[in-house]
């Protein structure tokens, strides 16, 4: 779920193993931001907390999943988010694990609520303040917050989930791959449950 840390994850997984993280959501923004022709049709719908069409996520993931660099393997984020991806997705390549990082409602608002991010993609938020209010730490580019993280559109985001991602989590749950941490712990933590279930 939005906010349960699953982008610090992945990118800890991703350099931990030296496989490219690959987040469909980070693909998205570059798109909206570069006003190409997927980002002119998918930012509405991502303001609004809403989910972009499964054809669309299935040819983004197919395509970047066949550049050279996903050969020896990858860190897959925020996708498949709905039973039609998981299935296409088992088509164009195999899924080894799924880690579910369970927060409660209340700790998804209350994190994203506050947070910013450069458009390098570096977030802050209450746990981790830019040392300058508005300016990233790293890069020293303007904090903004990301325009689907308003009360609004995280109402939104976290309804999709119920109804898209929830079934998700049975299918892979039937496959015997899915491993279900607790997200409400520190990213230390985290981190060591999800080295337990992969490695
Ligand atoms: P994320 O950064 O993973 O929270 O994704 C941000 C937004 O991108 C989501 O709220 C959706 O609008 C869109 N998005 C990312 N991945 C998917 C996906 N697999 N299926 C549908 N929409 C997605």
């Amino acid at each position: 779920m939005s906010g349960a840390g699953k982008g610090a994850q992945a990118k800890l997984l991703g350099s931990r193993f030296g496989i490219p993280h690959i987040s469909t959501g980070d693909i998205l923004r570059d798109h909206v931001a570069r006003q190409t022709e997927l980002g002119k049709k998918v930012k509405k719908i991502m303001d609004a907390g809403k989910w972009v069409p499964d054809k669309l996520i299935i040819e983004l993931v197919k395509d970047r999943l066949s550049r050279p660099d996903a050969r020896k393997g990858y860190i897959l984020d925020g996708t498949p988010r709905t039973v039609v991806q998981a299935e296409a997705l088992g088509r164009i390549t195999r899924v080894d694990r799924v880690i579910f990082l369970r927060i409660s409602e209340d700790t998804a608002v209350a994190r994203l609520s506050g947070r910013s991010q450069c458009i390098n993609g570096h977030i802050y938020g209450t746990a981790n303040p830019a040392k300058i209010k508005g300016k990233c730490d790293i890069c020293g580019l303007a904090l903004k917050v990301r325009s689907d993280e308003t009360p609004q559109a995280m109402r939104s985001r976290i309804g999709s989930f119920h109804d898209s991602a929830v079934p998700v989590l049975d299918y892979y749950r039937k496959q015997g791959k899915l491993a279900e941490i607790n997200g409400e712990q520190g990213i230390g933590s985290v981190n060591k449950e999800i080295l337990k279930h992969i490695e």
